[in-house]
């Protein structure tokens, strides 16, 4: 296995990509769940072949890193052996809930499976770049809003009946919106957009599309009518419409030890779960148990040490698996996270996100953030506004990282107005006075 995909691509388990960290897999289920016994094989195999940590990511994808060639074939063998099937060709997804939640304006689950099949009949699947996807997202409880997407359908109910909003390129906030469709116009459409990002060739994305779609005249209904997007995370204990309940819990910034998850899924097997499904969010859901089963895995979770309450201040830092889990790495991120979040609440208010990076990869949070610690050679560097590629002005020695973040934290505290947020005391703040506290005892 040679042909490793390049950077920026989708790692497949059949194609992994090469990182800082040795080869990097993503797998999906085609079933959308795995059983417990298949999420303990698979984290028992992630800890034996790769670097020992096992990660959902923000679009709930479960990722295993640190591999080599050879154990990367080793682990795609093991994925079969536990019978895992994962999905292949042009994502086309739904909500982990489709179909279940008791919220859902729509089933979105036959009009992605009409995509999937008009897809199936094309030669798209090699025609379309491997990161092109659609969404199909009938609304409720768990939001795809924050899932990126070339191409968008979201149910809109319409006088007893479902319209799909049609939109292009980026989440539920940035993309273009083009149309409200039937169920068949949906599937058409969306269609002949994939046809079109096609024939501009491989590299290609619908966003890059002038005119991605033209409204026919059965198409043309007031997009007044758009959902309003939320950044819900699918967090707590959920009623499904099957009488049962799902309990959403949360990997502290996206990634475990590969041991903890197989700890939580013996612990979920016990109490009678038979399908755990990666979810939006970095969350795993945890299916069909009664409210009272949920709140107790709830509580088994939460001293394993997973995010188990949505006002947990891990949730607005994004950190990598840093030093010693990633080769790359330069700074212990989980740990300077975990310090900065039982030491500094206040400070992670989500008025904005931390970023912790333990290279200038940055692959925690590749965009802008209001904060970004990053290590490299001279040490713990804090970036204000920027992102962890940008070349820090001031550092600090790695093992007072969290002790300078802390001087950041009190610094905003004391120039915060009444009723304002961290953010936009730290914005008022500026660069200068933020890198000078957060550097202080390095040049004292
Ligand atoms: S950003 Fe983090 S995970 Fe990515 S290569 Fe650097 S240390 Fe490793």
């Amino acid at each position: 296995m040679n042909a490793f995909q390049r950077r920026g691509a989708c790692p497949a388990l059949s194609t992994p990509m090469q990182t800082g960290d040795g080869l990097l897999v993503r797998l999906n289920p085609v079933a959308g769940g795995l059983s417990p016994k298949a999420l303990i094989g698979l984290s028992e195999s992630a800890a034996r072949h790769g670097n020992g940590i096992m990660e959902i990511t923000a679009r709930g994808s479960i990722q295993i890193r640190g591999l080599t060639a050879a154990s990367a074939g080793q682990l795609a063998i093991e994925v079969n052996a536990l019978g895992i099937v994962v999905r292949t060709g042009v994502p086309v997804e739904t909500g982990p809930l489709a179909g279940l939640d008791q919220q859902e304006i729509a089933d979105p689950r036959p009009l992605a499976e009409a995509i999937r099949a008009a897809i199936a009949k094309t030669d798209l699947p090699s025609k379309l770049g491997p990161k092109v996807s659609v969404v199909v997202d009938g609304g409720g409880a768990v939001s795809l809003d924050a899932v990126l997407a070339d191409i968008r359908l979201v149910a809109i109910p319409e006088r007893g009946s479902t319209r799909w909003q049609l939109s292009t390129g980026g989440t539920a906030i940035t993309a273009r919106p083009q149309a409200l469709l039937d169920e068949a116009g949906a599937c058409e459409a969306a269609l002949a957009i994939l046809q079109a990002v096609a024939a501009k060739g491989r590299e290609s994305r619908a966003r890059d599309l002038t005119h991605p779609f033209t409204m026919t005249s059965g198409s043309a209904a007031s997009l007044s009518e758009r959902r309003h997007p939320t950044d819900s995370i699918p967090i707590g204990i959920l009623s499904l419409v099957n009488h049962a309940s799902t309990v959403g819990i949360a990997l502290p910034f996206g990634s475990m030890p590969a041991e903890r998850i197989a700890k939580l899924c013996t612990e979920a097997a016990a109490r009678g779960t038979e399908e755990i499904r990666p979810a939006p969010q970095r969350t795993l859901l945890f299916m069909g148990l009664t409210k009272k089963v949920c709140a107790d895995l709830q509580q088994a979770a939460s001293t394993f040490g997973f995010v188990t309450d949505v006002a947990d201040p891990r949730l607005h830092i994004a950190a990598c698996p840093g030093e010693p889990a990633c080769a790359s790495g330069r700074i212990a991120t989980r740990e300077v996270a975990e310090t900065v979040a039982s030491n500094h609440a206040g400070l992670l208010d989500g008025s904005f996100t931390l970023h912790i990076s333990g290279c200038a990869k940055g692959c925690a949070h590749p965009a802008t953030a209001a904060l970004t610690l990053v290590g490299g050679e001279n040490g713990a560097g804090l970036v204000v506004d920027g992102t962890a590629k940008a070349l820090p002005p001031r550092y600090s020695p790695r093992y007072e990282a969290a002790r300078g973040l802390g001087r950041v934290a009190e610094l905003a505290d004391s120039a915060r107005h009444s009723n304002e947020t961290f953010a936009a005391s730290l914005a008022r703040l500026g660069e200068a006075a933020i890198t000078d506290a957060f550097a202080r005892l390095s040049t004292d």
